[in-house]
């Protein structure tokens, strides 16, 4: 070998070697990374190695009741086994959550998650932005709802397929986000031909709907309304042909309804959920008893945008409407309640609401619910709600590993799950700041 060619081998190799540092320190920051500058001990993906969880409390969210000493076995993705002194085998690492209060992942049925403020805070112009822009703001969106404890969310209504995408990114492990349930576009009473007579609006609901299942849809979601003289927008018979359409294929149909008469076309028609359902007669709430139709009221929302006014670019009209949403949908939700409709928790998480979703459970609590009551509406009612029983919801044998864990006891507490410190989803540690959190609690 000539002198030229070691010193070629030389550089060559020092060359690899610096790109391996770089590549070692870039997934080092990578994974480390979490949100507000908290640096978190954040696992590597899931192997099949045995990890076990050492809880504090732990909240059986199907029954309400608190626990001690509950150990939870992980194997890759799945939780294989939960139980009090259940014995940990020796070797396996151990997750100390003992000074926390351990629950599922927390699932959001109804988000937004491409709505983002621009560079100036502000909401209102992004009709002029780009695809790209968008779909960056929504990873930020996904990444930091995950951060605050929702491991899985149901998104009702994006342009340009961003939340498609950006279901299938997430899946395929390329940007971290809560499993999602995506929409698509939604239906609006726009997207009709003017005009058209009954037979040509069901076929152009129902051609509508195979579209958004061919462009990857989970769910269907439309905009249902009152016209000038209070007849719903959407007939029963025209949301049942979405309803009977999208059950072709084992989706569902969510339906965004305020108005007595809209609500009733929507139950009536076989919609799975009503979405805010705010002024819902006695009728509307006998039909969702009856159907068993859910009911997501949606209750911080309007106070949200009433606290961050001067953000967004509402006219006067729209004002005045979320004041009467405001006023309206806490008495709503507690005649609901009341009436046995089935409750399940959505933040309709818009600009600023992300990452702040739990927001939800407070005002679910103010409208009458426990809190053990309230978490079980963002956990195994949302569950089900988006057809994922079987898999989160609940901290149980054979369910993916969706943990979360907050300083505190929420059950005493509902504002709690607003600090949530530890998130794994699908047994991947995502974040984890309970170890500089003070002992005792
Ligand atoms: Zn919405």
């Amino acid at each position: 070998m000539s002198e030229e060619q070691t010193v070629q081998r030389i550089s060559i190799f020092i060359l690899l070697t610096l790109c391996l540092v770089l590549a070692l320190t870039v997934a080092q920051i990578t994974r480390r990374s979490v949100p507000n500058g908290a640096v978190g001990l954040v696992s590597p993906p899931p192997t099949s190695k045995l990890l076990a969880i050492r809880c504090g409390r732990f909240i059986e969210v199907s029954t309400g009741q608190e626990i001690v000493e509950t150990i939870i076995l992980v194997q890759g993705k799945k939780i294989v086994a939960v139980g009090g002194g259940l014995a940990i085998p020796p070797g396996t690492p151990v997750i100390d959550l003992s000074e926390a209060t351990v629950l599922p992942g927390l699932i959001d049925a109804h988000t937004h998650i491409t709505y983002h403020f621009d560079a100036n805070g502000h909401f209102g112009g992004s009709a002029l932005e780009t695809r790209a822009t968008a779909a960056k703001y929504a990873r930020e969106n996904a990444r930091d709802t995950l951060y605050a404890g929702y491991t899985t969310i149901r998104n009702l209504g994006a342009s340009g397929l961003i939340d498609i995408n950006l279901r299938d990114d997430i899946n395929a492990g390329k940007v971290p986000g809560p499993r999602m349930i995506a929409s698509g576009e939604p239906l609006l009473s726009e997207d009709m031909p003017a005009g058209a007579d009954k037979t040509v609006r069901i076929a152009a609901i129902r051609e509508w709907v195979r579209a958004r299942i061919r462009e990857g849809a989970d769910v269907i979601k439309i905009f249902e309304g009152v016209d000038a003289a209070n007849n719903p927008v959407f007939s029963e018979e025209e949301i049942r042909a979405a309803v009977d359409e999208a059950a072709l294929s084992g989706r569902r149909v969510a339906v965004h309804a305020h108005e007595a008469p809209a609500i009733k076309a929507a139950v009536r028609g076989g919609c799975t959920s009503i979405e805010h359902g705010t002024f819902a007669d006695d009728e509307a709430r006998r039909l969702m008893v009856q159907h068993h139709t859910a009911l997501v009221p949606t209750l911080f929302l309007p106070t949200h945008y009433l606290e961050h006014k001067n953000q967004f670019d509402f006219d006067e009209g729209t004002w005045q409407f979320f004041r009467d949403l405001q006023a309206r949908n806490i008495p709503n939700a507690r005649l609901a309640i009341r009436a046995g409709v089935w409750i399940v928790s959505g933040s309709d998480a818009v600009a600023g609401v992300h990452g702040h979703n739990a927001r939800e459970l407070e005002w679910l609590v103010k409208a009458g619910l426990t809190p053990a009551r309230a978490i079980h509406a963002a956990t195994v009612d949302a569950a089900k709600l988006l057809g994922l029983q079987d898999q989160v919801g609940e901290i149980k044998k054979g369910n993916l590993a969706d943990i979360i864990a907050v300083p505190g006891d929420p059950l005493q507490d509902i504002t709690r799950l607003q600090n949530v410190q530890f998130v794994m989803k699908d047994g991947q540690v995502v974040k984890n700041t309970l170890v500089a959190a003070p002992k005792g609690f």
